[in-house]
């Protein structure tokens, strides 16, 4: 496989790079898919995904990932488990360098994803999916008449605390300092919505529980003061990272690292595509990822068939 050349190389292994390699295996291009070090991606966290289209029972996520690439090998596309390292996109065929080989590749699919930012507290990773959820969407109906705290004070914290306000009987967001981040129409809302109590100038300091979380040690970070609060759930709205290192000075990206695309899914690169949560930060729904993937694999194709 080493230094051969490729028609299209897809960055990324979650649903968007998964659905864009059963389109472009269907479209006979052969997509070389490097998975990135957690294959499936962000995906194979949760243990039960509720609103994937096709599953009423739910499914759990690890199972839909490895099915969707199961899907995708079955039309022609090659997995190589391995980190790209680094990425040449400055001279077409694009340069892939992983751990274990070089790929040249005529197009090339970015849908490396975007991780979660986390406050890095002792017990927070072992508890997600036991009380403690980075998805709103897709968590906020186990927790009906529950108490829960949002962490945050963005766009995404004011989002999250008015859907759970649908369902939760008690929904707390706690704030690092006393002015939201969040756009004024969001934070109008919010802040005008019963169900919603704000706890201002305060962090995380511990999350009580071990099975499941069973409260939050918050630190008012202005007096110092420690208060324990007992809750169900706690939803974590900090702020996302996308995974654009390796591009960083080849392709545009926003302020915040995510791609800036021109259309759906061309970047500013002729011939290079991006997908998913790598892109969007405002959906960034498994199905919306794959939907993109969808796009992007399609966009390529179109893309090939111009520039033989
Ligand atoms: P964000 O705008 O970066 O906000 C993150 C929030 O978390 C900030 O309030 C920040 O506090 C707080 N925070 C960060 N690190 C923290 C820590 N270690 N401990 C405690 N608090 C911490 O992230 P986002 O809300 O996910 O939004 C990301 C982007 O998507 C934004 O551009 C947003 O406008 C967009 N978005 C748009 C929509 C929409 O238009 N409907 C919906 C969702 C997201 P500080 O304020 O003190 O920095």
């Amino acid at each position: 496989m080493e230094s051969s050349l490729r028609e299209l190389v897809i960055l990324g292994s979650g649903p968007a790079g998964l659905t864009a390699a059963i389109y472009a295996g269907r479209a006979g291009l052969s997509p070389v898919v490097i998975t990135g070090l957690r294959s499936g991606g962000r995906l194979t966290i949760p243990p039960l995904v509720e609103n994937f289209p096709g599953f009423p029972e739910g499914i759990d996520g690890p199972t839909l990932m490895n099915r969707t690439m199961e899907q995708a090998k079955r039309f022609g596309a090659i997995f190589v488990f391995a980190n790209a390292r680094s990425a040449d996109l400055r001279s077409r065929p694009f340069t892939i360098v992983t751990d274990e080989a070089t790929f040249h590749c005529k197009a090339l699919i970015i849908a490396t994803g975007a991780d979660t930012s986390y406050l890095g507290l002792p017990k927070e990773k072992e508890l997600i999916g036991r009380g403690i959820s980075t998805c709103a969407t897709c968590d906020g109906f186990f927790f009906r008449d529950k108490v829960v705290f949002v962490i945050g004070g963005g766009d995404t914290a004011m989002e999250d605390a008015m859907f759970l306000s649908r369902y939760a009987g008690k929904v707390t967001v706690v704030h690092r300092r006393d002015q939201l981040r969040a756009s004024k129409i969001l934070q109008d809302q919010a802040l005008a919505n019963p169900k919603i109590g704000f706890i201002w100038d305060s962090v995380v300091a511990e999350f009580i529980g071990d099975e499941v979380l069973d409260g939050v040690t918050l630190r008012n970070v202005k007096t110092g003061e420690i208060s324990q609060h007992p809750c169900d759930g706690v939803f974590l709205a900090i702020g996302h990272i996308p995974n654009t290192e390796l591009l960083r000075g080849q392709l545009e990206l926003d302020e915040q690292g995510y791609i800036l695309t021109r259309g759906p899914t061309q970047t500013n690169v002729e011939g290079v595509f991006a997908a998913g949560d790598v892109v969007d930060k405002v959906y960034r729904q498994a199905v919306t990822a794959a939907g993109s993937g969808c796009m992007a694999a399609l966009d390529a194709e179109r893309w090939l068939a111009l520039h033989p």
